[in-house]
């Protein structure tokens, strides 16, 4: 497995309970996960069931069941109230929201209580497959030898360039802001703001005592600001939203954690496999954020490739085949959904939001 994000970890956690063995890379020097908050609906909550992480996630995190859609005006007037659509069935929330290396240190813990052998801070040099197996040299100047090969090393990922396979990932044209901070009372769920000076400001709790703001604007060359001025960008952009967005606005004063990143996409046409390594998650697919299903769809990856090798005896076409059916279509239809979202905000055209969000919703809630 070449990365312990959500589809790595996942589908080492399945493959290790099947009784397969699986050493999982992972070039970060640590557990640690970037970025701040994750928004987690119930397809993703259906996979991280499985893996027997449940309970504490659901301790860990914040669950709601309604989105919350307020106007940019003074008063942050709350428009409407909508049932989120419990994607993972009636038995877990529609969305729990988490902080980010809490999910990330949960699933480790697990993979290494189930028997996956984990290394931090190391990556591969050579992938070298032959008919029969592939065969790794480690950055450590370790090697091994392996039946498959998982490519779950994110949206810049090396194992696909190694493969030589080309994509080219697209700058959608939009920035995200986003803060990690405390939770003020009046946030009990995901409020979305359209309008006003950003495309989109929002927040989501993440936990009994914080939660994550974000702010959505045209993309932006912000690197060359300081962790302070990037700070005061934030807070400025944040002047024109209200309700909720007072509480949130008065905790915004740690410059540390304020992050800035583009929305960027790509989907790689099927199928995502060469040979004996696989590619899946970022690696294949990844989608801006507007419908919050990047990491469940990677997740969702991972569920159907551990149940189809732990189903199969043999890496065969039909193997392959089933895996690029029941993931590639879905995929696809959840990067433009989330891409049409970003062209509607773009345009300042009023598509039709709900729509587009129920229609992805219902997809989703039959199992990947
Ligand atoms: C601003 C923003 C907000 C988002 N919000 C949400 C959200 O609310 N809900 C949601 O579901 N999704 C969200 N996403 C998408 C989500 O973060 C990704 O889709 C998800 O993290 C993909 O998981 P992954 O395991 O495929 O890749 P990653 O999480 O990127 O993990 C890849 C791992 O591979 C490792 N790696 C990379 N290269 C190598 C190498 N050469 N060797 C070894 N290891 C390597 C990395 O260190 C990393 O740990 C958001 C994305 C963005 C940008």
């Amino acid at each position: 497995m070449v990365g312990g994000g959500a589809a790595g970890a996942a589908v080492a956690i399945l493959l290790a309970e099947g009784g397969v063995s699986v050493d999982l890379i992972d070039i970060k020097p640590d557990i640690g996960a970037l970025g701040s908050g994750i928004t987690l609906q119930g397809n993703a909550l259906r996979v991280l069931r499985r893996l027997g992480i449940w309970e504490q996630l659901s301790e860990q995190g914040y669950a709601f069941d309604t989105l919350g859609l307020r106007a940019p005006d003074p008063n942050g007037t709350l428009i409407a109230e909508l049932d989120d659509i419990r994607t993972g069935g009636a038995d877990l929330p529609a969305t729990l929201g988490m902080y980010r290396p809490d999910l990330a240190r949960i699933m480790l813990t697990r993979a290494e209580a189930v028997g996956v052998k984990v290394r931090f801070g190391t990556t591969y040099t050579v992938l070298d497959q032959d008919g029969d197996g592939v065969s790794v040299t480690f950055a450590d100047g370790t090697a091994g030898r392996y039946d498959l090969v998982v490519g779950a090393d994110g949206i810049r990922s090396w194992t696909r360039r190694t493969l030589g396979i080309p994509l080219e990932t697209a700058n959608v044209g939009m920035g995200i802001w986003r803060a990690f901070t405390a939770r003020p009372e009046s946030v009990t769920r995901t409020d979305l703001y359209y309008g006003g000076p950003s495309y989109i400001a929002g927040y989501c709790p993440t936990g009994a005592d914080t939660l994550y703001a974000y702010l959505v604007e045209d993309a932006q060359d912000r690197s060359t600001l300081t962790p302070e001025q990037s700070l005061d960008v934030m807070r400025g952009l944040a002047q024109a939203y209200h309700g909720p967005w007072d509480d949130i606005r008065a905790t915004l004063t740690d410059p540390s954690r304020i992050n800035y990143t583009w929305f960027e996409s790509h989907l790689l046409d099927g199928p995502w496999h060469r040979g004996r390594v696989v590619l899946i998650g970022d690696a294949a697919h990844a989608c801006p954020p507007t419908l919050a299903q990047g990491a469940a769809q990677a997740l969702e990856d991972a569920s159907v490739l551990a149940e189809l090798l732990l189903r199969e005896s043999a890496l065969g076409d039909d193997l392959w085949q089933e895996f690029t059916g029941r993931r590639y279509e879905r995929a696809k239809a959840v990067v433009e959904g989330s891409l049409q979202l970003c062209r509607w905000l773009l345009a300042h055209e009023r598509g039709d939001v709900p729509g587009l969000m129920g229609r992805i919703s219902h997809l989703l809630m039959n199992p990947a």
